[in-house]
């Protein structure tokens, strides 16, 4: 089975537009977007559209690339006063020059869109109720909505990040899951891998995880997302013919062709995790607007 991301996108929005209709006013959602990092100026396109589709207010904040961090404080300290603004986001990765630590920190945890700030993590490790990192909180959505069980099951993780194996792993541990961290540091991965009943590939490593890694019947959720322009890679991974038609192709963690070959169901790359980051990044935006409210 593949686990089609756009459907489950599809019905984490359609819950919120009742939720977002019974609210005073819109909620409001500020995106913080630091210079013109190509990537991070196409994620925010996505943010804003998708605000713009559920009648979310959002407001695009733009800074030189050269702003200090005295004066992103004062954006962000200025967004955390205005009560029309529920959620603040700022765009990671920052310039250099910024101290990305004290901004994350000076974001209000009651307006922290991404649920990155510490009090926020704390919540999360304590099981209660806060924003929640957008991508893994919109994989356990996934998980339920394919009624993929994770009660007593085995998950392993590999990546440890701070925005997605760390609280990917709180996740799964309070859904009852038996749950193994994996790094680069990890003694045979594979082995590790193997034992897996739920697969989170989260390393960034295009096509890493091949089928010695899957259990046959294994659930594997590829968060992966790499543009890769070797040509040889590409054809390895069953990619040739978009790859001449296209000069690149996003290719995510797990070797496309042989976890469909090995696993019982899958996240594709394309189309999997990718559109839960944005649905669940509404989600926290609405969740705090009620708060407020
Ligand atoms: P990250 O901060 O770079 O962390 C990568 C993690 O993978 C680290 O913990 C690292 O271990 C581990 N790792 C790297 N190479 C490994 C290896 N050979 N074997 C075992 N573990 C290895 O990455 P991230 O921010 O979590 O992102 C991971 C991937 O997900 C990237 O491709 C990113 O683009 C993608 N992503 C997608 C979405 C989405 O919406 N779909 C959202 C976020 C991220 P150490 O800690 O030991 O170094």
């Amino acid at each position: 089975m593949i686990l089609d991301g756009t459907a489950v996108r599809a019905e984490i929005l359609s819950r919120l537009k009742p939720r977002i209709g019974k609210l005073r006013r819109p909620p409001g959602l500020a995106v913080v977007l630091v210079g013109h990092d190509p990537a991070s100026e196409i994620y925010v396109r996505g943010k804003i559209k998708a605000s713009a589709e559920l009648a979310i207010y959002s407001e695009k904040i733009t800074p030189p690339e050269t702003i200090s961090t005295e004066d992103l404080l004062a954006i962000v300290e200025d967004l955390n006063r205005r009560p029309e603004i529920d959620a603040i986001l700022v765009q990671m990765p920052l310039p250099r020059q910024i101290d990305s630590r004290r901004i994350l920190e000076s974001v209000a945890a009651d307006k922290d869109a991404d649920g990155f700030h510490p009090l926020n993590v704390g919540h999360l490790v304590a099981g209660r109720p806060a924003p929640r990192p957008c991508t893994p909180a919109g994989i356990v959505e996934m998980l339920k909505y394919y009624h993929v069980p994770m009660d007593g099951r085995r998950a392993v993780i590999v990546g440890r990040s701070d925005i997605v194996g760390k609280p990917m792993a709180m996740m799964l541990l309070h859904e009852n899951a038996t749950v193994t961290m994996c790094h680069s540091r990890t003694w045979n991965l594979p082995e590790e891998c193997y034992r897996a009943d739920i697969l989170v590939a989260a390393l960034g490593r295009p096509a890493f995880i091949t089928g010695e890694f899957i259990a046959p019947g294994a659930t594997v959720i590829d968060v992966g997302q790499s543009r890769i322009v070797d040509r040889a890679l590409a054809a390895r991974i069953g990619k040739a013919e978009e790859f001449e038609r296209k000069g690149s192709v996003l290719v995510g963690d797990v070797h496309p062709v042989e976890v469909a070959q090995r696993a019982s169901a899958y996240t594709p790359v394309p189309g999997g995790v990718g559109p839960l980051t944005i649905a669940m990044l509404m989600s926290n935006t609405v969740d705090l607007a009620e708060r407020h409210q």
